[in-house]
């Protein structure tokens, strides 16, 4: 059987989070920055090195069987893919801005104004959904200045922090789409069990990089108190200490809480509290 092929981008912001993925699933390979095509040594797969505007398109045609590419490329190049799973990475805004002096308020004051943006398709969809006729004005790099040089009255790019839109005078007006890197397939290929074996992989990478495992000793009298606080994972393992009525608990906690949930775990008897990173969890 011929080897499937994944495509991620060759270099910029999606590349290195795509190789650490690929490698947290026990993805063998060399990243070979000179070369389009590499090899996995122990999985049936071939990396294809792609700027990441030929993804979505590569992945349709079925050059590429699978593909790790932002949801704002996707959505710009309106390529008929599947959606297999979102990735958490690459996490940014696509935003219409203006000028910090600009008098527009509401969308309608965009009508008949000019908008530079390198993300026409997604800008004219969305202009359209709410009645507003601007001149969409395409530009492939540094929008951001277009207002200043007077070749716009707004733009539309992808926003993270702001710094950029600050530091050229601009503000954000209206935020269009949410965007992050997708693991996307050519439709019709997500039942071939290589992908199902690859994508069990990703999801138990994912699953753990939201996770901490964690140590701590109790005293008994406490420990209703501590599992209380304890998120549902099943229950936790309780496992007795050397000294009398103590006893360690070990539990996972979700990142995203994490702070909450050790402040309280500490306030409830929790002491000699260690974390640990989690590699995988399989379900
Ligand atoms: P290529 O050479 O592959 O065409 P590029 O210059 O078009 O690369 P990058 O700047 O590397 O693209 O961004 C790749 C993707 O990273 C974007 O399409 C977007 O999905 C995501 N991303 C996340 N944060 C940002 C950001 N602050 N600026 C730009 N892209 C971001
Ligand atoms: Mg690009």
């Amino acid at each position: 059987m011929k080897n499937l092929k994944i495509a991620i981008q060759k270099s910029g912001r999606l590349n290195e989070k795509s190789v650490q993925l690929l490698k947290n699933c026990g993805l063998n390979f060399e990243n070979y920055k000179s070369s389009l095509i590499t090899t996995v040594s122990n999985f049936p797969l071939e990396i294809l090195f792609l700027r990441d505007d030929d993804i979505p398109e590569y992945v349709q045609d079925g050059i590429a069987d699978l593909g790790i590419v932002g949801e704002n490329v996707i959505a710009e190049t309106e390529a008929d893919v599947r959606y297999l799973q979102r990735l958490g990475f690459g996490k940014c805004t696509l935003k219409i801005a203006i000028p910090n002096q600009s008098e527009a308020r509401t969308l309608a004051d965009l009508d008949g104004k000019a908008i530079a943006t390198s993300y026409p398709t997604i800008l004219k969809k969305f202009l359209d959904e709410n009645g507003v006729s601007a001149d969409i004005r395409i530009i492939s790099g540094s929008v951001e200045i277009s207002p200043a040089l007077e070749l716009s009255d707004a733009i539309f790019d992808i926003v993270s922090t702001g710094g950029t839109l600050r530091s050229n005078g601009l503000k954000p007006f209206a935020d269009v789409m949410a965007s992050e890197a997708i693991l996307i397939s050519k439709n019709g290929i997500d039942s071939n069990p290589v992908v199902r074996e690859l994508m069990q992989r990703i999801q138990s990478v994912l699953r753990a990089a939201e996770t901490k495992y964690v140590v701590l000793n109790v005293e008994r009298d406490n420990l209703d108190e501590i599992i209380s606080l304890l998120p549902g994972v099943k229950s936790p393992t309780i496992v007795p200490l050397a000294e009398e009525n103590w006893v360690a608990v070990h539990t996972v906690i979700a990142e995203q809480d994490f702070w909450d949930k050790i402040n309280k775990l500490r306030a409830a008897g929790a002491q000699g509290i260690v974390v640990m990173p989690v590699e995988k969890i399989i379900m």
